[in-house]
């Protein structure tokens, strides 16, 4: 055993679906707390593309400062928004990812470009951010 310091590091927990909302993200949100905690998320994570990501189904660090997540650790959108933790579900088997996997923030891109036109449609089709989604416009236009 060295004398040196243990860091611990806790990676930011981001759920499947929020890997697309990312790429689409334009500032807009549920309200100014969660859309400044995005931004800084989208942010932290395009300006250290070695941190670690763990990809999750159920809330996460984005859901942490919406005013949905008001029973901590529960979406109260789940059931109104065609179940949130189905789109999780979804964008990991069409990604091939286990939930809990650890993945660098550089690959977090390249996984929401790996999604076909056809699969957002799927996932995305249903969600009320699609219109202002760059992420979703993009794909289908
Ligand atoms: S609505 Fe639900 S899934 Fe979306 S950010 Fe808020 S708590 Fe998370």
């Amino acid at each position: 055993m060295g004398n040196g310091v243990d860091i611990i590091y806790e990676p930011i927990r981001i759920r499947a679906h929020h890997i697309l909302c990312m790429q689409g993200f334009q500032g807009l949100g549920y309200s100014e707390e969660f859309t400044v905690n995005m931004a800084q998320i989208i942010e932290e994570i395009r300006k250290n593309p070695f941190s670690l990501i763990k990809i999750i189904v159920g809330v996460d660090s984005i859901c942490e400062h919406c005013p949905h997540n008001n029973s901590p650790g529960i979406c109260n959108k789940e059931s109104e928004l065609n179940n949130i933790s189905d789109m999780d579900s979804k964008v990991l088997e069409k990604l091939n990812i286990k939930k809990g996997s650890i993945v660098s923030s550089s690959l977090i891109p390249t996984l929401a470009m790996n999604l076909s036109r056809q699969t957002v449609k799927k996932i995305c089709g249903n969600c009320s951010w699609k219109n202002s989604c760059l992420y979703f416009q993009d794909k289908m236009f």
